[in-house]
């Protein structure tokens, strides 16, 4: 679990800009020892450039970062206490499997024997019991992403960064190494900063997320946090599906002029006319389309003054049910209240 005391990673005001671009600015966060971060946006919103900072290959224009405390400032790479994996694990092709583990070790000169023990104790960690001899060319994507893992955690940082380690694999062993690495962290309790720009990832994996838009931080919180209550337009619609509430709608639905988000398995449909509970808005349409997408269909309503709300209903009964959700069937959608959610035009 984070832990109470010095964060791990603080960084305070900074900017990096290359000329025109800015990378990153004015982005102020803290990391608590122990947490499983992430730093999630859409490409070139700044998440790589802020990892690059605390490894220490940028430096700010402006700001400060420390890391457990320390300022970094000047701090070559190698001098501090963190370590990166990378998309394209950068394992050394002509050593064996175990000697690309032990690497950092050899560096550091720790004597034979006692790098054997903790490369084969690294293995069983990220379960590669017995490839120490392997070549990293005659393994799975997979495993490889695992040795360049193992890699990375023997030399024991206290602060580990992964730039979209998961990045290469299929999704069946994405989702895999996506639960594994979650057990791996709370295992070694050493902090992970992990950037990517996938939210279901970042949703399944981290204790808080930061979410970035243009170099800028636009939320930090837990996943369910960020997902129930987004703080913009640019949260609700990146993280997760939304409908964006604007003029009547969202006069109608939320009260006011403004924008809300609402987000769309938290709208029931009933029949047209039906009861509506206390506690919930209401508004009436008709069904235009519905898609079936097995566990789920994604049905779209347009509501009678106009505006469109899409709809996910969980398909509990099986096969394609399609009872009283033909298009141009009428209905009266119903929100609750504490799920309209106001947002403010993104930072
Ligand atoms: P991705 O998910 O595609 O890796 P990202 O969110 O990690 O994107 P960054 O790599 O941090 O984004 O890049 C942020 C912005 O800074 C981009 O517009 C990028 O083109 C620019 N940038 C990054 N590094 C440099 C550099 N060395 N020189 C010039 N521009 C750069």
């Amino acid at each position: 679990m984070a832990g109470e005391g010095v964060p791990a990673v603080t960084f305070q005001g900074v900017c990096r800009h290359f000329g025109e671009v800015r990378a990153v600015d004015e982005v102020s966060f803290s990391i608590a020892d122990g947490e499983f971060f992430s730093m999630l946006g859409p490409s070139g919103s700044g998440k790589t450039t802020c990892l690059r900072l605390i490894a220490g290959f940028e430096r700010p224009d402006r700001g400060h970062i420390q890391v457990h405390g320390v300022n970094v400032e000047g701090v070559p790479p190698f001098d501090r206490d963190v370590n990166t994996v990378f998309q394209d694990y950068a394992l050394f092709p002509h050593m064996s499997v175990g000697e690309n583990v032990e690497y950092g070790l050899m560096i550091r000169k720790v004597p034979r024997a006692e790098r054997r023990k903790r490369a084969e104790e690294m293995l069983g960690l990220v379960k590669l019991d017995g490839l120490y001899a392997r070549r990293p060319g005659q393994l799975s994507g997979g495993q490889r992403q695992r040795v360049a893992l193992a890699r990375a955690l023997i030399n024991r940082p206290r602060v580990l960064l992964l730039d979209e380690p998961l990045g290469a694999l299929d999704l069946k062993l994405r989702e895999a190494m996506q639960a594994e690495l979650k057990t791996i962290q709370r295992q070694v309790g050493i902090t992970f900063v992990y950037v990517t720009h996938d939210q279901g990832e970042a949703l399944s994996m981290s204790d808080r997320l930061a979410v970035f838009n243009h170099g800028r931080i636009e939320q930090i919180g837990a996943p369910a946090e960020v997902y129930d209550h987004p703080a913009t337009q640019f949260v609700a619609g990146f993280v997760g599906q939304t409908n964006l509430l604007e003029g009547y709608l969202a006069q109608r639905l939320g009260g006011f002029p403004a924008s809300y988000a609402v987000r769309p398995e938290r709208i029931r449909i009933l029949p047209a006319e039906a009861e509506v509970p206390p506690g919930f808005a209401s508004i009436d349409g008709r069904v235009s389309a519905v898609t079936y997408l097995g566990a789920n269909s994604r049905v779209e309503v347009e509501v009678d003054e106009g505006g469109r709300l899409q709809v996910v209903e969980q398909n509990v009964e099986g096969g394609m049910a399609m009872e009283g959700r033909a298009p141009g069937t009428a209905v009266r959608l119903v929100i609750e209240r504490r799920h309209i959610q106001a947002v403010s035009e993104s930072r």
